[in-house]
């Protein structure tokens, strides 16, 4: 499977950072064999789809309805007019501050399919919660109510980013990664059939190039969800150079 590497640019950007992601842009050129694209603040998205043609630039929240009186909320049906061509939902950042429910992300992948959007839904535990040993629970319970069973799989990807090593310099040892990607993997299959072993599964959380190579060499690492590394073409492009490493 082809590898996707996606920034997450979170509240980072205005005009002044054009240039920024065109370098991105040029350094994504030089590793045609991976995919990859930025997932930008809503006010850039429009701007940036419309320079650099070609590369996927996505956003990073929708609503679940497709219009109405939902006031500063942006639908799905919207990114895709501005440009988009991807949106993640339920980071945990946006379960955290904005108190989304697994219920809430399931109904934004919805919208966002149906809006003709690749969408990339994050789920991860706490570190009270590894702590405690219910991590894969978490994570897969996170899957049953947040994963809509009834779209199919293309354009489906799943982001493992355990809430503790975001932005944290901190990252699961090699092993944990392995056995929560095997165990998602797993779980795609039982509940979506054989269409379940071509969903990309992204590990999300401090991944950098020191550490990209050995996190994409575990099988079932499909890709990487960046968010610091990713603001910067110096930083993201040694990821998208071991992204393409065979
Ligand atoms: C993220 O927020 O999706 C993320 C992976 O952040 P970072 O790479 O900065 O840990």
């Amino acid at each position: 499977m082809q590898k996707l590497i996606v920034g997450n640019w979170k509240m980072n950007g205005t005009s002044a950072d054009i240039p920024a992601i065109g370098k991105i842009v040029q350094a994504a050129g030089g590793h045609k064999s991976v995919d990859s694209g930025l997932c930008l603040p809503a006010t850039l998205i429009e701007r940036a789809a419309s320079e650099f043609p070609g590369f996927a630039i996505g956003g990073q929240d929708c609503h679940a309805a497709e219009k109405g009186a939902h006031t500063g909320c942006v639908s799905a049906g919207m990114l895709k007019d501005a440009g988009a061509g991807m949106v993640i939902v339920g980071h945990s950042e946006r379960r955290s501050d904005q108190g989304e429910s697994d219920a809430d992300v399931q109904g934004k992948a919805r919208a966002a399919r149906g809006a003709g959007l690749d969408v990339i839904i994050c789920v991860g535990e706490t570190e009270a919660e590894r702590d405690a040993g219910k991590a894969e629970d978490i994570v897969l319970g996170q899957i049953d109510a947040s994963v809509p069973d009834d779209l199919g799989t293309g354009g489906l990807a799943i982001a493992y980013e355990p809430v503790w090593a975001i932005g944290t310099g901190r990252v699961p040892s090699g092993g944990d990664v392995a056995a929560m990607h095997d165990a998602i993997r797993k779980r795609l299959i039982e509940r979506l059939g054989q269409g379940g072993t071509q969903v990309r599964i992204l590990y999300g959380g401090s991944m950098n190039g020191g550490n990209a190579a050995e996190l994409l060499a575990i099988p079932n690492v499909d890709g990487g969800l960046i968010g610091g590394a990713s603001l910067s073409a110096d930083k993201f492009e040694p990821i998208l150079a071991a992204a393409a490493r065979p």
